[in-house]
């Protein structure tokens, strides 16, 4: 109550902006109607692996796109819930980039819609996570803002250093798949101890965008060797020109 008293004051004050361009809108944390046109949720059939849009209806079998077929993931499910494009790519660059945390407030509702299925059986949520000298630099890490929000959202036990970056990687941009793969491995590992909240269970995976996979790739694997019964992964955005 006290919460939604200070909420309303502070609204009154500032009046509530839109995420994407600042505008005037009807609710806090919301995008006006030429921010949300420029969005690409995701939704109808999916590619059961990474979560991009399949043409055509589902048969009940389990779908994937080209991408996860050519390359089969170590993770049993993904959902994404945008296209990397547009006002989404912009939302995803300015929460990663801008200091713009509050966005993951509103991805996060994104996020547990697209995520729906994944949230069974009671998973454990975890970032994808950054090295602590990058973290240092970026203050934050944008991926375990999303976790939490999720976590808090779903009712579901948020673990921020389930996963640790023991070695820095350069950024992936403009490499290759085989280059990102090969840049990650054993780049990433469990918390040593984190182990008793991993083994035997599922755990849930979140990233603000998945290209290649490669990143997520290292974590699922990392959870698969600390002893995960089943690794599922959720990201805000997902490229599907790779
Ligand atoms: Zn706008
Ligand atoms: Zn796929």
């Amino acid at each position: 109550m006290l919460l939604a008293g200070i909420q309303t004051a502070v609204s009154l004050i500032y009046p509530a902006q839109c995420l994407g361009c600042g505008g005037l809108v009807g609710s806090d944390f919301g995008l006006c109607g030429t921010c949300w046109s420029g969005m690409r949720f995701i939704s109808g059939t999916v590619c059961e692996g990474c979560g991009s849009p399949l043409p055509g209806e589902g048969d009940g079998f389990r779908l994937e796109c080209d991408s996860c077929l050519r390359h089969p993931r170590p993770w049993s499910r993904g959902r994404s819930a945008l296209l990397y494009e547009g006002q989404g790519r912009k939302l995803v660059l300015a929460l990663k980039h801008g200091d713009r945390t509050e966005i993951a407030m509103t991805a996060a509702v994104w996020l547990e819609r697209a995520a729906q299925p994944l949230l069974q059986d009671n998973p454990v949520i975890c970032p994808v996570p950054l090295h602590w000298t990058r973290l240092l630099k970026r203050k934050y890490n944008q991926s375990a803002l999303l976790a939490e929000a999720l976590a808090e959202r779903a009712g579901l036990e948020h673990c921020p250093d389930l996963l640790r970056r023991i070695r820095q990687t350069p950024a992936l941009e403009g490499k290759t798949r085989d280059q990102r793969y090969q840049l990650l491995g054993s780049a990433i590992c469990a918390h040593p101890g984190r182990l008793d909240r991993i083994r035997g269970r599922s755990v849930l995976i979140v990233d603000d965008v998945m290209t290649s996979g490669a990143t997520l790739s290292a974590c699922t694997d990392a959870c698969l060797r600390a002893g995960a019964a089943e690794v599922r992964v959720a990201v805000l955005a997902r490229v599907t020109q790779t």
